[in-house]
């Protein structure tokens, strides 16, 4: 049986349709959804994860913009979401800034116990936590495939998102061609 992982990263209300939200953020909503629903594998989740002291720290200092306070609504993943990972019973993964150690020692762990086949991302954004994340599992597992589909993801622009896609695309991970 093979071992393939997704991790949906950050599909939270304030990234969607609150605080930082958008209409290529809301776009993406179903695909991913379905995409996590039906997904040969392990289905993972992470979910930005900040405290009322949001605005003393160097996030809350270079975006001034209170999101994911955890506890509120926009901290909670948007509805399509929620479901899949109730109904798969998914790990989750809360995270105080972009990059989650967590969710890559917890892959390099898994890895140990019976090598992975592959991983792909989703989610949000692109350019921030979705980039964040790669290149921390970059580091932890470089012999595991590591793929992102750009339909599946979006950044805090389009632009943004295409300058992370490139970037990642250096580092070797595997970007779906459209
Ligand atoms: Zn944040």
């Amino acid at each position: 049986m093979s071992r393939n992982y997704l991790v949906v990263i950050d599909m939270q209300h304030d990234f969607v349709d609150g605080a930082l939200g958008s209409a290529e953020t809301q776009a993406i909503v179903d695909a991913v959804a379905a995409r996590a629903a039906s997904f040969d594998g392990t289905v993972a989740f992470t979910l930005d994860t900040h405290g009322a002291d949001y605005s003393e720290t160097q996030e809350g200092r270079n975006l001034p913009v209170p999101h994911c306070i955890r506890g509120t609504h926009g901290w909670n993943l948007v509805p399509a979401l929620e479901a899949v990972r109730a109904e798969r019973d998914a790990r989750v993964f809360e995270k105080p800034t972009f990059g989650s150690t967590g969710l890559a020692h917890w892959l390099a762990s898994e890895h140990r116990t019976a090598p992975i086949d592959s991983i792909e991302l989703c989610g949000l954004c692109t350019d921030i936590c979705v980039v964040s994340n790669a290149l921390l599992i970059k580091a932890a597992l470089p012999e595991v495939p590591l793929t992102v589909n750009p339909a599946l993801c979006a950044g805090v622009t389009p632009a943004a998102h295409e300058a992370a896609l490139a970037t990642m695309r250096s580092c070797q991970v595997h970007i779906v061609e459209g």
